[in-house]
């Protein structure tokens, strides 16, 4: 209970330092705070153009360019932007669909939200702890989960298990 009272009061500090700083928030972001923020500026000198076109504008990185498509290593997929653990490689198969894909995701480590663009109803799937856009996730995929979580690999950074 204290845990999530802490971040509770995490959220809201975080949430009040940047209605006062004005900052600019798209889509899910608006009204929804991050325990880890950046100004624009900042997200640009942490992460590689790609990356904060991905993360930070929601972009999509290009079918079969992530090496980490055919990662097959035991280990965690983290947040590119942040390094929250969000995927186990036990949940990773091949959707064949040119982007590394997962059954399910770790607790707590993403949130979703509709996404309307392209003229198409799709649930967009965003790291909880920095807001960070990762791809979509969709309702074909395998047992058990039945689910399809379609992750730009650009956005992901994968640590091999000891
Ligand atoms: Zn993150």
């Amino acid at each position: 209970m204290q845990i999530t009272r802490r971040t509770t009061l995490t959220r809201l500090l975080f949430g009040s330092v940047a209605l006062k700083l004005g900052l600019a928030t798209r889509g899910a972001m608006a009204g929804e705070a991050f325990a880890v923020t950046h100004t624009e500026a900042e997200w640009r000198q942490l992460l590689t153009p790609t990356q904060f076109a991905v993360l930070r504008q929601e972009a999509t990185e290009r079918a079969f360019t992530s090496p980490l498509l055919h990662e097959s290593r035991q280990g965690t997929f983290a947040c590119a932007g942040c390094d929250l653990s969000l995927f186990n490689s036990s949940t990773k198969f091949d959707s064949g669909t040119g982007w590394p894909s997962f059954w399910q995701p770790l607790a707590h480590a993403v949130s979703t939200r509709e996404d309307t663009s392209f003229g198409a109803v799709r649930t967009e799937v965003h790291c909880s702890r920095c807001g960070g856009h990762l791809g979509h996730v969709f309702d074909d995929g395998p047992k058990p989960t039945g689910l399809r979580y379609c992750m730009n690999g650009v956005a992901l950074n994968f640590h091999q298990s000891a």
